[in-house]
């Protein structure tokens, strides 16, 4: 009985968003300067496979299609598959949503999916659209509907951090990107559900990032990165453990580049958790995951919700 019971652990889902550099130079206004962003697959994607695997993590990866020009990250997108993780949609180009018509709204959305299931061999079953998250539009989970998607992952309800985090940025950005700008939808956000639920009037599932109970704050790696030794998790991750039911852990392929190690130019620096070596961001990582493997099977999004979501869990 008890070696069942040791069989049967929670389910925990990890989300991997891999925004390029040419992204957060965006959002920091950083210009001319050299970007490479193929080292996001060139060098991340190993990392995280490695992490991964050492802890039996099967997670979840968004994919911007317009990164998977060369062949060389189209193969490591298709080794990510290949390793029993799952890929998603994160949009063709990465601009932000609210900003945009249906008709580009489509584009962003069908133009990844056919690069992406082209990688793959198979069909593309989740999506969740860039910068920071607010609750999708019917339009787009329409088209989503459409093209066969089992969820969304949009949404991410935390108290006052996203409009806060959305201003800081937009005004960083120096008002550049119209998507970043604070809605009035930021703060519908805040008091959204905080777990996995049916979409209505929809046959998709809305998977929202775990934001820490009492908190509202999101369970984000880039949080812990930006802390002091490991505060940030440490702090939430009982509360997490206790109060969630299958919690969605997110990080950025960002999150696992070192500003020296990966040769990227010294303004990069403003990126939080930035200033740290490379290799005190792994310790970190493997403090979460070793932490958090103790207690979770870790499980791809797709698997959750074709089980018919939480309660077929
Ligand atoms: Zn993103």
């Amino acid at each position: 009985m008890a070696e069942r019971e040791a069989k049967t652990k929670k389910k925990c889902l990890v989300n991997v968003d891999m925004d390029n550099l040419s992204d957060y130079a965006r959002v920091y206004a950083i210009k001319n300067v050299p970007i490479d962003n193929d080292v996001l697959y060139s060098n991340v994607v190993p990392r995280l496979l490695d992490l991964f695997s050492r802890y039996d993590i099967k997670a979840t990866f968004f994919i911007v299609g317009r990164d998977c020009g060369s062949e060389r990250n189209r193969r490591a997108v298709r080794k990510i598959s290949e390793e029993g993780h799952e890929v998603a949609n994160h949009t063709l180009t990465h601009t932000a949503f609210n900003g945009l018509s249906g008709k580009e709204k489509r584009f962003e959305i069908e133009e990844a999916d056919k690069i992406l299931s082209d990688i793959l061999g198979k069909p593309v079953a989740g999506f969740r659209p860039p910068h920071l998250d607010f609750k999708l539009d019917k339009e787009s989970i329409d088209i989503l509907e459409e093209n066969g998607y089992l969820y969304d992952s949009s949404l991410c309800p935390a108290f006052l951090y996203l409009f806060a985090e959305r201003t800081v940025l937009y005004l960083r950005s120096k008002r550049t990107i119209k998507g970043l700008r604070p809605t009035i939808s930021d703060i519908q956000a805040c008091f959204a559900k905080d777990r996995i639920y049916k979409i209505e009037g929809s046959t998709l599932f809305e998977i929202p990032t775990t934001v820490l109970p009492l908190f509202r704050t999101p369970f984000l790696a880039t949080l812990t990165m930006a802390s002091g030794n490991n505060l940030y998790f440490d702090l939430g991750y009982p509360l997490v453990k206790r109060f969630v039911e299958i919690p969605v852990f997110r990080l950025h392929g960002m999150d696992l580049l070192g500003l020296e190690e990966d040769a990227l130019d010294g303004s990069f620096h403003v990126h939080p958790g930035m200033k740290q070596p490379l290799s005190r961001k792994t310790d970190k990582f493997r403090h979460i995951f070793g932490s958090m493997s103790k207690d979770y099977e870790f499980v791809t999004a797709e698997s959750v919700i074709a089980k018919g979501g939480p309660a077929g869990n």
